[in-house]
């Protein structure tokens, strides 16, 4: 699960909550290298149920850095992706315009869907669910010409309901941010991955093809405890604050 991907150093605007999921560009290339040595395969997600030993890149949010400076390493490996988009995100400062979304498309790339507004999802109604999935597919189909049928969940927030309205809506696949290893058997409603950081580095990512993850298990099982006892919005604000942000800053939107 990546992010966003930037030259020399993150942009100033980027609050630091999110641009701890941002990577430099020497940093992807170190990853990409390692993926390759590792000969796994590595395909769109609409394609990881039906290939074996493989693994799928995602990227969420639409951030203009993994498509102007990802896509083109991305391609030049060989390998596909899969672009996970908020729809009211597009074109706004640091974030993909159409006619990015488009190229990549055209790229041979998958294109998903990541929320219409961003929202975190537990606390609507089914009604709104059902927009914030249904608008943005809409959206992101007429504009690609591609049957979208992949979303990953804003801030990771998932239940057995959101699940449901995912399928309503259309979709076969729905990513949450737990790490995990994703079997022939996994429900593909919950189809599990591991949060690239800025401190992730090239022996992780070996690891990581090598399917053992227990670091990132044993991190998550730590994180997930005052996200249970404090709900979704308490645990982000939480979070910000440690992180020295301002719980009514623009930063909101910026939620990984
Ligand atoms: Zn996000």
């Amino acid at each position: 699960m990546y992010h966003d991907i930037f030259l020399k150093s993150p942009e100033p605007f980027i609050p630091r909550s999110s641009n701890i999921y941002h990577i430099s560009e020497q940093t992807f290339i170190e990853h990409l290298n390692q993926i390759k040595k590792s000969k796994v395969n590595v395909v769109g997600l609409t394609k990881l149920s039906t290939s074996k030993d493989s693994i799928s890149l995602t990227f969420d949010d639409g951030w203009i850095g993994a498509f102007k400076i990802g896509l083109p390493i991305i391609k030049e490996f060989g390998f596909k992706c899969t672009f996970f988009i908020t729809k009211s995100f597009v074109g706004r400062q640091g974030f993909v315009n159409e006619k990015g979304i488009v190229m990549a498309s055209e790229a041979g790339m998958e294109i998903g869907v990541h929320g219409t507004t961003h929202r975190m999802l537990s606390n609507c109604s089914n009604d709104e669910i059902l927009w914030e999935f249904k608008n943005c597919r809409k959206y992101l189909e007429s504009l690609t010409g591609q049957n979208i049928i992949s979303a990953s969940m804003p801030g990771g927030d998932w239940n057995k309901n959101i699940a449901s309205c995912a399928k309503e809506a259309g979709f076969k696949n729905l990513c949450v941010s737990t790490p995990g290893i994703n079997y022939s058997y996994t429900n593909s409603y919950k189809l599990q991955r591991i949060a690239i950081t800025d401190k992730t580095n090239g022996r992780d990512i070996s690891r990581y093809c090598d399917k053992d993850i227990s670091k990132e298990l044993i991190k998550s099982r730590f994180f997930n405890l005052p996200k249970k006892i404090l709900g979704m919005r308490k645990y982000s604000n939480l979070r910000r604050w440690i992180l020295g942000e301002n719980k009514n800053s623009n930063s909101e939107i910026f939620k990984p």
